[in-house]
């Protein structure tokens, strides 16, 4: 019989989460408390905004220091990794969880928990795709705080090409400066302009651009 797991649409011979799923939500699973532990860092909340803006790309924007507080809370991923063994719990006929401590110690609890169970969870539970699914929501959106993705260095833009090529024609492609580069690279006609031809690059433009 061919059945599709319910996180990815794969089609496979049986169960609820294809083998791929069950390991990146076994891995979302292990990283839980690391993620905890990685919060605790932004919790501060931003400071100055001049300091802030030299030190982060400007487009990248600051967490809210509430949504650190909310994903650290009793509301937040020990929430989340609680309510899901209470439903498992229930599901498999087991004594209801009642846990006690530090939120750090009951996430690590929980988390450990539904590692356990990960293997009913994918062959045997018809709810998995969404157990995984809210998973990796609530890892993604600590990933996206402790870890937002690089912008693209898109360079600083120096103007077109100057270069000629043996037909008289001038390359005129845009150049761009990118950061910690120490020569300006044609992209189009591979042309280097080391820093000490800049000025004369600029020269060179602005006579191209006097001429069309
Ligand atoms: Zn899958
Ligand atoms: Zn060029």
């Amino acid at each position: 019989m061919i059945t599709f797991c319910l996180l990815c649409d794969q089609a496979m011979e049986d169960g609820y989460l294809c083998l791929g799923c069950t390991k990146a939500t076994r891995v979302r699973l292990e990283c839980l408390p690391d993620l905890y532990d990685g919060l605790a860092a932004f919790l501060a909340p931003a400071g100055g905004s001049a300091q802030m803006r030299g030190s982060r790309p400007v487009h990248a924007p600051m967490p809210v220091s509430e949504d650190v507080l909310d994903l650290r809370g009793p509301g937040g991923l020990v929430g989340a990794a609680e309510r899901w063994v209470g439903i498992i719990r229930e599901q498999r006929g087991m004594p209801e969880p009642e846990p006690t401590g530090s939120v750090e110690g009951r996430l690590k609890g929980a988390a450990a928990e539904l590692l356990g169970h990960l293997p009913w969870i994918a062959v045997s539970w018809p709810d998995a795709g969404m157990f995984a699914a809210d998973i990796q929501e609530v890892t993604a959106s600590v990933v996206s705080i402790v870890a937002p993705p690089a912008p693209v260095d898109r360079g600083i833009r120096m103007g077109h090409c100057p270069a000629q090529f043996e037909d008289g024609v001038i390359c005129g492609a845009v150049l761009r400066l990118y950061a910690g580069a120490k020569v300006v690279t044609c992209e189009w006609c591979s042309t280097s302009y080391p820093p000490a031809m800049w000025s004369g690059l600029k020269v060179l433009m602005d006579k191209d651009a006097a001429v069309a």
